[in-house]
């Protein structure tokens, strides 16, 4: 696999295309003072996504109080209070953008008693009161393994449940330093387990691991039960966060892909810009077919 970051590669040139529904779908977040980790984490998908009229609702504000080096989102150790009308508000936008599966995803908000479960709950009743045929897709925080808080979000039935584990556990300290590589395994085999899902993670790739470190995170997904796996190329939001150590191929990524279909996924999406909601509505409809 070719290594060493260099010049960014022709395949990481972003395409600023952004079609008709790209005005529409921002002015209605606006609208709807809502965030989206598409903005907060400077997604390279957002204008494709944003003109597809899609987006990933970023619940209980844009600021976290972790310190992951790779994610741009703000952070601070108490964020503001959450906004109580949050709930409703992304109900209105998920139907007024006709969504039929809506992603949601979260800071992780440790200085809360429940880790903010409680809005993840109002949040997805609010969608399903309003619009009662969409599929639900939520990408949850590790809520600090507070089992209560994991089963309270995890009883409401998403039709996914997708958590990241971001990387290999050997860069677990440099990358996301209050995490933890069991515990995010363990929130997956839960969601599997005890509360039968369709689970997801992700894997960024790029930052300093191996290829063998991927194939063994890829097969101790699989050993707890996960579904589906995206894995997209890691891209430095600014000079303040991680370096990237190497740009990956496309065809490495296929190799990624041909591993993990062979290791037992019943979805894979593997590419350079690929990330954990990316087309998620198309994947999550394949998965209800053979999940
Ligand atoms: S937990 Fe980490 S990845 Fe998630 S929003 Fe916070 S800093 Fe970013």
């Amino acid at each position: 696999m070719e290594r060493g970051p260099g010049k960014k590669p022709e395949w990481l040139k972003i395409r600023m295309a952004s079609g008709a529904s790209f005005a529409s779908t921002r002015q209605l977040l606006n609208r709807h003072s809502l965030h989206t980790v598409c903005r907060s984490a400077l997604c390279p998908n957002l204008q494709e996504c944003w003109s597809r009229g899609t987006a990933t609702f970023l619940l209980l504000g844009n600021v976290c109080t972790r310190t992951c080096s790779f994610c741009a989102v703000g952070k601070a150790a108490n964020p503001p209070v959450p906004d109580p009308h949050e709930p409703e508000n992304i109900a209105l936008a998920v139907k007024s953008m006709r969504l039929k599966h809506a992603v949601l995803t979260s800071v992780t908000r440790d200085d809360l008693h429940d880790g903010g479960a409680e809005y993840w709950i109002e949040t997805i009743r609010a969608i399903r009161a309003l619009t009662p045929s969409v599929t639900i897709e939520c990408l949850i925080p590790d809520f600090q393994a507070n089992e209560h808080a994991l089963d309270l979000v995890m009883r409401e039935a998403p039709e996914v449940l997708n958590h990241n584990i971001e990387t290999v556990p050997s860069l677990y300290k440099k990358v996301r330093p209050q995490a933890s590589y069991k515990a995010s395994l363990g929130l997956l085999k839960r969601a599997k387990q005890k509360h039968g899902l369709v689970t997801k993670s992700g894997l960024m790739v790029g930052m300093g691991e191996t290829d063998d470190e991927v194939a063994i995170s890829l097969n101790d997904l699989i050993l707890h039960g996960c579904d589906m796996v995206t894995i997209g190329q890691y891209l430095q939001p600014s000079s303040r966060h991680l370096p990237v150590e190497h740009y990956i191929t496309p065809e490495a990524f296929e190799q990624y892909k041909i591993f993990a279909e062979a290791a037992g996924f019943r979805h894979v999406q593997s590419g350079p810009f690929v990330r954990s909601s990316y087309h998620a509505d198309a994947l999550s409809i394949e998965s209800e077919k053979t999940c």
